[in-house]
C-alpha cells in the first residue's frame, strides 16, 4: 500500500515536499489553514488590483526551472518570465536616483564613474561570488544538515574553505570597494537574509552573484503564479489539498507520529512533514516531551526582521518609478540599530517600493498603478492604526518628493500588514516575515533541525530550517525534507542524489 504522508502548510516548502513525495508514489495530503495556497506568497484582489502579499524579487531562476523540470514541465508551462532592466533603482541619501542596469558592462561603467578601478574589481568580486554560488547552491543547500558529519566529505571540506564562512560581508566588500554608494548597493541583497552585513558570513556574497549575474526576473501575472504552478503540478501527481483546514495537533504514539488532528478529527498517516512555522509546530502542535527545542532556545534565536507592508491602489500612473525602487535615502546604520540592537519603531527608515504595474498590466486597472511598500522593522513589536498611518504618510511624502508627483490624493485603495497579521495568517513566531537571521551561528547544521530527534517519522521544512529564508531556499527545503523522509522509509535508495545538476559544482 502507498505510504500516506501529511504535509502541514501549503507554502513553497509544503508544495515542493508534496510534489516530491507524490512523484515517489506516496499518497499525500496537504493541510493549509488559509483558504488559498502559497503561504507568504499568496495574492489578493481588490478594486481591480492584484496584490502579491509577500515576495516580489524573483532571483535564482534556475532553481524554479529545475523544480518544474523535476516533475516533467517547465517554468514556461506555468508563467511567462521576463528579465527586468534596469534590475532596480536606488534613491541615495544625497537625493540622487540611480538605475542599476541588468548588463554587467553597463554596471561596471556605473561603478567606475563612482570609484576608479571599481569596474575591474567588480569582475574579481563576482568571480569569487560565482564560486560561492556554485558550491553553495550546488552542494551545501541540498544537505539536510542533520549532522555535521555530512560536511566531512573531502570534496565539501575543500570547497568549504572557499566559502569564507568566517569572514563577514561588511569586511569582505571593503576589501574590494570604498565608495559608499557601491557598498550600499552590494550590501542590499544581504538585507534579505535578515542580519547586518557585519554579522552575515562573507559566504553570502553569493547573493550578489544572484543579483548581478543571474538577474532580477518577474513572472507575469505576479509572484503568486509560482505557487499556483507548483500546486498544479502537485494536483497532477495526485496530491490532495485541504485548504481552510488547520492542523491542531500532531499525535505521537511511542516514537512515531501516527496522526494529525484537524477540525477535531484524527487523520492517520505514516509520516508527517511540518512545513508551517517551525516554532508554531513545536510549541502548539507537539506535546512538550516530543519537541526538539526549549522555550529558552527560541528566546535565544536572532530573528530576521519583520515588515510593515502597504498594498496601495493608485488611480493614476506615477512617472519616475521603476518596478523595484529602493529608498536608501536615510542612514542605514541607524535603521539597522533600531531593528537589531535596540528594537523599536524606526526613526527614519529605509523602505522599498515595488510597482509591478510598470511591467505587468494585469495587476492594475488601465491607467492605474499597483504599489507595494515594505519597511523592514524589528520582530516582536505591536502596531496600531496611528503607527501604521504615520509610516504610510512618510513613505508617500518621500515618494512624492522623489517623483515630483502628487500621490496621496490618488490613493483609492490601501491595506496595511504587519506583525499581528503575520501571526494571525501564518502563526509566525514574533511576527517574523522571513524567519531566522542568517548569522554564522544560525547557518547549516546550526539551524533548527529538519528532523525531529524524538519522533522518528516527523520532519520539518520551510524557511526556519535549512537552507533558510527566501523563495528558492524554501522550495529546496521541501525537496530535501521529502528526500530524507523517502530515504528513511526505504522508498528511495540512500545513494540517490537529490542535487539536480551535480556537474555545476566545478569550482
Ligand atoms: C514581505 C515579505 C517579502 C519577501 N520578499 C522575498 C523576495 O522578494 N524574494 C524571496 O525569495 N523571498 C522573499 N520573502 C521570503 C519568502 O517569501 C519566504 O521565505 C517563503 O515564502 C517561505 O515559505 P515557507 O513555505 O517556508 O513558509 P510559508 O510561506 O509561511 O508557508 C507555511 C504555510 O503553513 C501554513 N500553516 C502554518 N501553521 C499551520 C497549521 N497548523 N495547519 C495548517 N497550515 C498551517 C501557513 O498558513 C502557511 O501557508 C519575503 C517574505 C515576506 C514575508
Amino acid at each position: 500500500m502507498n505510504k500516506r504522508i501529511a504535509v502541514i502548510g501549503g507554502g513553497f516548502a509544503g508544495l515542493s515536499a508534496a510534489c516530491e513525495l507524490a512523484q515517489a508514489g506516496c499518497a499525500v495530503t496537504v493541510f493549509e489553514k488559509n483558504q488559498s495556497l502559497g503561504g507568504r506568497c499568496r495574492a489578493f484582489e481588490s478594486n481591480g488590483f492584484v496584490f502579491d502579499m509577500g515576495p516580489s524579487w524573483y532571483w535564482m531562476p534556475e532553481v524554479f526551472e529545475q523544480f518544474f523540470q523535476r516533475f516533467g514541465s517547465r517554468v514556461a508551462d506555468h508563467y511567462e518570465l521576463v528579465r527586468l532592466d534596469p534590475s532596480y533603482q536606488v534613491v541615495f541619501e544625497d537625493g540622487s536616483t540611480t538605475e542599476i542596469p541588468a548588463g554587467i558592462p553597463d554596471l561596471k561603467s556605473l561603478l567606475e564613474s563612482w570609484e576608479p578601478g571599481a569596474g575591474q574589481k567588480l569582475e574579481l568580486f563576482l568571480e569569487e561570488a560565482r564560486i560561492k554560488y556554485e558550491v553553495g547552491m550546488g552542494e551545501f543547500v541540498w544537505k539536510p544538515s542533520v549532522s555535521i558529519v555530512e560536511f566531512f566529505e573531502w570534496k565539501i571540506l575543500t570547497q568549504g574553505l572557499k566559502l569564507q564562512l568566517f569572514g563577514n560581508m561588511k569586511a569582505h566588500l571593503r576589501k574590494y570597494f570604498s565608495h559608499p554608494k557601491i557598498l550600499k548597493l552590494l550590501e542590499f541583497p544581504v538585507l534579505f537574509l535578515g542580519a547586518k552585513p557585519g554579522d552575515t558570513p562573507a559566504l553570502y556574497s553569493l547573493m550578489n552573484y544572484a543579483d548581478i549575474q543571474l538577474g532580477t526576473w518577474y513572472p507575469m501575472g505576479g509572484m503568486a503564479k509560482i505557487p499556483e504552478g507548483m500546486a498544479n503540478v502537485a494536483r497532477k501527481l495526485g496530491v490532495d489539498f485541504r485548504c481552510g483546514h488547520e492542523v491542531q495537533k500532531i499525535h505521537v504514539q511511542g516514537d512515531r507520529a501516527n496522526a494529525v488532528v484537524v477540525d477535531g478529527t484524527m487523520h492517520h498517516f505514516d509520516a508527517v512533514i511540518a512545513a508551517g512555522d517551525y516554532h508554531h509546530v513545536e510549541t502548539r502542535l507537539l506535546e512538550k516531551p516530543f519537541r526538539n527545542y526549549s522555550d529558552d532556545y527560541w528566546k535565544s534565536r536572532t530573528m530576521a526582521p519583520s515588515s510593515l507592508l502597504y498594498y496601495v491602489g493608485l488611480d493614476q500612473k506615477i512617472p519616475g518609478l521603476k518596478h523595484h525602487n529602493l529608498f536608501f535615502d536615510r542612514d542605514f546604520e541607524v535603521h539597522a540599530r533600531e531593528i537589531y540592537d535596540e528594537p523599536q519603531w524606526p526613526s527614519a527608515p529605509l523602505f522599498y517600493a515595488c510597482v509591478p504595474s510598470v511591467t505587468d498590466k494585469s495587476v492594475a486597472p488601465e491607467g492605474m498603478e499597483n504599489l507595494f511598500l515594505l519597511i523592514p522593522v524589528a520582530p516582536d513589536m505591536r502596531s496600531d492604526e496611528a503607527i501604521r498611518d504615520k509610516y504610510f504618510d512618510e513613505c508617500i511624502a518621500r515618494l512624492e518628493k522623489q517623483t515630483g508627483v502628487a500621490i496621496a490624493p490618488h490613493v483609492i485603495y490601501k491595506r496595511s500588514y504587519a506583525h499581528e497579521d503575520f501571526m494571525a495568517d501564518y502563526h509566525s513566531f514574533k511576527g517574523n516575515a522571513y524567519g531566522l537571521a542568517n548569522t554564522l551561528s544560525q547557518t547549516a547544521f546550526l539551524k533548527p533541525k529538519m528532523k525531529n530527534k524524538k519522533v522518528k517519522n516527523l520532519y520539518y521544512a520551510g524557511q526556519l530550517t535549512v537552507p533558510g529564508p527566501g523563495v528558492p531556499p524554501s522550495i529546496i527545503s521541501g525537496l530535501v525534507a521529502a528526500d530524507l523522509c523517502l530515504k528513511e522509509m526505504g522508498i528511495r535508495s540512500q545513494n540517490e542524489s537529490i542535487i539536480p545538476n551535480e556537474k555545476r559544482t566545478r569550482a
